[in-house]
Formats: structure tokens, C-alpha cells, sequence
């Protein structure tokens, strides 16, 4: 199955979340089968992120967002560790500092977008200035509603740049949420996780599913579309999301850079070098 084709948020959509089966599985029949293909997929993410960095002519985006609980931490662990600490980095965005909210949103965000060569994800992003923010009138809605043509045009000044753009939503039911919390509260290595905020949050969980409809609708574009990503189950939201990042680094016909010196010139040194020694 083609699961960028099935998951991804055509430009242009009116999507209803309703209308996603959030514990869909593609063709898994078993949660081994997923763990299968996840250890392939992060096998070929390793080598084409090498690729990428030594070419460093395209940069990768990956955006995580998702209601507290969906997995987005389990992501970056599960699905990123292939990767090579050198050219690849986790930002996560928390609420705006005192400096931050004295500029515009995009400010504290600009800095962290990956340079050629490297692959970031964003663990949170601009779009909370579209969710959290609209969601509790933290700013006046004639100022968010404006926002989602800036992170267009945001966007797009960055593929332009040769960034290329995984918008990942991670999409859990709120009664699979409930059974995440409860395992955090019995799992002693879970409870540093807990924050009451999680539970109050909870009592506005269809003004933020209104606010991410806004933002997949409204922001799925050709050269940044968003991917629902069904994460009731943890294994199928991991195989999913890997293989689409393999998928997408694939497509980009990757090289590793021609050498920059005459590789017979060294040889001969090498030999030189190695009867001397002798
Ligand atoms: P967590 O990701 O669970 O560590 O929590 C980070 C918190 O920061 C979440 O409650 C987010 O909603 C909040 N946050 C992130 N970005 C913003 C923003 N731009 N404005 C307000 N709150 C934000
Ligand atoms: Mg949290």
C-alpha cells in the first residue's frame, strides 16, 4: 500500500477527523509484521540521511503535531534513531518566552529550519499559533486567523530553498488518550510525563479537533502537505511515518559527492606511505 497516497491531506480538502479510522492498520495483519518493516525503513533512512548530508543539497522538515499523548516523543525515538546524530536534531517548541511573544510567530521558529544537509523535527511547531493559541484566545482571532496563509508562504520560501516538508498529524481517539494517561499514572517510569494541563485540555477536545481541521485543510499544500497518521496503534503510526520519510528521502536521488581530489594521486601516496613504513 502506498501510504503517502492513502494518508496524505490533499491540497485544497475539507477533511472531517471523524471521517479517519484512527486504529487503521494498512495491510498489517500483526504488530510484528509493522516492526518488520519499520527496522527496513529505518535501515534505509540511515543510509540515505548519510547521503543527504554529504550531498547537502536538500534539506528535510519533519513536523510533528498531535494532542498530548498521540506519540509524538515516541516518534522521535522509534522512528529517528537510525539517524545519525551528526546532521539530524529534535527542536521542540513549548510555550512562547516573554522575548518571544514580542515578535511575530515565525521569529523563534526561522533559526531552527534545517540548512542543506540536515534533517530536523519539530516536536511541536509554528502551528500551535494556529491550535493552542485559537483554541484559548490567547491572541485575537482577526491575528491567528491570518496565520495560516503566513505559514504558507513560510513554507514555501523554505522548499524554495531546497527544504523538503513532512507534515506528520498524529491522530489518537480521545479514549485511547485516557488509556495512555492511565498507563503514564501506573508506570512509575511514565509519571514524570504528567501535567494537569493534559487533563484539562481534554474538556476541549472539539475545539482543538476544529482547530486541527483548520490547520490540515487549510495548509496542506504541494510542496508542505500534511499526513494524517492513524496512532491508535503505536506500531502502525511508527511503520507509517518511516516508511514515508524513506519514501520521500528516495525520491530524492540522492549522491554522495564526487571525491574533491584525484583518488589514483592518493592511492600512489598511500603505497608510498606504506613502503616507507616498511
Ligand atoms: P509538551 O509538548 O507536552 O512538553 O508541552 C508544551 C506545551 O507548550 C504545550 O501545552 C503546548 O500547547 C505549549 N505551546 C507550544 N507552543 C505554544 C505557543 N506558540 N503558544 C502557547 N503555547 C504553546
Ligand atoms: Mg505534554
Amino acid at each position: 500500500m502506498d501510504l503517502r497516497k492513502k494518508l496524505i491531506v490533499k491540497p485544497g480538502s475539507s477533511l472531517k477527523l471523524k471521517d479517519i479510522d484512527a486504529s487503521f492498520h494498512g495491510n498489517y495483519k500483526s504488530k510484528e509484521d509493522a516492526i518488520k518493516d519499520l527496522e527496513k525503513n529505518r535501515n534505509s533512512m540511515g543510509e540515505l540521511q548519510q547521503k543527504l548530508y554529504g550531498e547537502k543539497k536538500h534539506a528535510l522538515l519533519i513536523v510533528l503535531q498531535g494532542i498530548d499523548a498521540a506519540g509524538k516523543d515516541g516518534v522521535c525515538w522509534h522512528v529517528m534513531q537510525s539517524m545519525n546524530p551528526q546532521g539530524t536534531f529534535v527542536k521542540g517548541f513549548k510555550q512562547p518566552t516573554e522575548i518571544e511573544k514580542r515578535h511575530d510567530f515565525l521569529w523563534r521558529i526561522h533559526p531552527f529550519t534545517p540548512g542543506l544537509g540536515q534533517v530536523i523535527v519539530f516536536n511541536r511547531s509554528h502551528y500551535e499559533d494556529v491550535l493552542v493559541v485559537r483554541v484559548h484566545d490567547l491572541v485575537p482571532k482577526e491575528v491567528w486567523s491570518k496565520r495560516y496563509e503566513l505559514i504558507n508562504d513560510f513554507e514555501k520560501m523554505l522548499s524554495s530553498n531546497n527544504v523538503t516538508i513532512l507534515k506528520f498529524f498524529l491522530y489518537i481517539t480521545p479514549e485511547e488518550q485516557l488509556k495512555r494517561f492511565r498507563k503514564r499514572l501506573d508506570d512509575p517510569s511514565r509519571q514524570w510525563k504528567i501535567s494537569d494541563a493534559d487533563y484539562k485540555e481534554r474538556a476541549f477536545w472539539d475545539e482543538y479537533t476544529a482547530a486541527y481541521e483548520d490547520m490540515l485543510n487549510k495548509c496542506s499544500t504541494e510542496q508542505a502537505p500534511w499526513y494524517v497518521i492513524p496512532s491508535n496503534h503505536k506500531w502502525f503510526r511508527n511503520v507509517a511515518i518511516s516508511q514515508i520519510i524513506a519514501d520521500t528521502l528516495t525520491d530524492m536521488h540522492l549522491q554522495l559527492p564526487a571525491p574533491t581530489v584525484d583518488i589514483e594521486e592518493i592511492r600512489k601516496l598511500y603505497h608510498k606511505a606504506k613502503q616507507d613504513k616498511e
